[in-house]
């Protein structure tokens, strides 16, 4: 017998692997929480049906939403994660000379799955500068301050998660950013969501200084190609030479590319300007 796993990525265009075993499913307080071991892309976590990480192609976004703000902010010492419950964005995050890492994930489940079925991503979990905070993002960044960087590792548009995409959120993050604070969220696909990328860079444009754009490839994410939106209060990601070189080994990251993940295709250059 033939066993599939689908995410309906649009209602319109599934994502299929095939499924070696399913070797745990629950329904927790916000969402159901599925771990498949599939054939080619080896674990997946999946939130509501929808892929979350594979043990495969992680790599790309946990790099890619830590080193870009981390090494573009260069002194980085205090870093907020919301949503990331899986650990993968602590993890890249505690390769730097960081003092405190804190996690606010709203679902504690998302966090006791992953250090159950994901070791290699959630490890760094247990380091003593990680703090967890098993609350709503939306709360806690009006009640919390003092961070060098935030980083908004959350699920698509929907349920406990909308309000993480709005202006009001955005200027709530601006007031817990230090001085010289960088914010990063995760901004979806601009193959099939144009308009949410529009509206999201348009929200950002209005509290930030510099709002900037950038990519990366996420095979197992809808459209593969997946965006990064940064909101910087004072340093301008364009044409910052990043000064610090990673002193850790990377898989995707790659300093001498750091600009370059900002410069956009012309279509994508067309959603945010029209
Ligand atoms: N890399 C992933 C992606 O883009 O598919 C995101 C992974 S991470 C598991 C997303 C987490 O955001 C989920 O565990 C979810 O519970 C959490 N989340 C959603 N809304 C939240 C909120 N308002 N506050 C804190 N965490 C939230």
């Amino acid at each position: 017998m033939e066993l599939w796993f689908s995410e309906y990525q649009t209602k319109n265009t599934k994502l299929s692997f095939r499924v070696k075993e399913v070797l745990y499913t629950k329904q927790s307080k916000f969402q159901n929480i599925s771990v498949i071991e599939t054939e080619d892309f080896g674990r997946v976590l999946a939130l509501d049906d929808t892929v979350m990480l594979t043990t495969k192609d992680e790599f790309v976004y946990h790099e890619m939403i830590s080193h870009v703000p981390l090494l573009t902010h260069g002194n980085a010492s205090r870093v907020l994660v919301i949503g990331g419950g899986d650990g993968g964005t602590i993890r890249e995050i505690l390769k730097h000379p960081v003092k405190e890492a804190h996690l606010v994930e709203i679902d504690r489940e998302v966090i006791e799955t992953s250090k159950e079925y994901f070791p290699s991503v959630s490890c760094g979990l247990s380091d003593p500068r990680v703090k967890i905070f098993c609350e709503d993002g939306i709360e806690f960044v009006k009640k919390n301050k003092g961070y060098d960087i935030v980083i908004i590792d959350s699920t698509d548009p929907i349920g406990p998660a909308v309000g993480l995409f709005s202006e009001e959120f955005y200027k709530d993050v601006f007031l817990a950013l230090n001085e010289n604070g960088i914010m990063v969220a995760q901004t979806e696909t601009p193959i099939l969501f144009g308009d949410l990328i529009k509206r999201i860079y348009n929200d950002m444009s209005s509290v930030f200084h510099y709002t900037n754009l950038y990519s990366a490839v996420i095979p197992t994410y809808p459209g593969a190609f997946w965006t990064f939106t940064m909101g910087s209060k004072t340093i301008n990601p364009i044409s910052h030479e990043t000064s610090v070189e990673p002193f850790f080994k990377t898989k995707y990251y790659n300093k001498k590319l750091h600009r370059s993940y900002f410069i956009l295709p012309p279509f994508v250059k067309d959603i945010i300007s029209e």
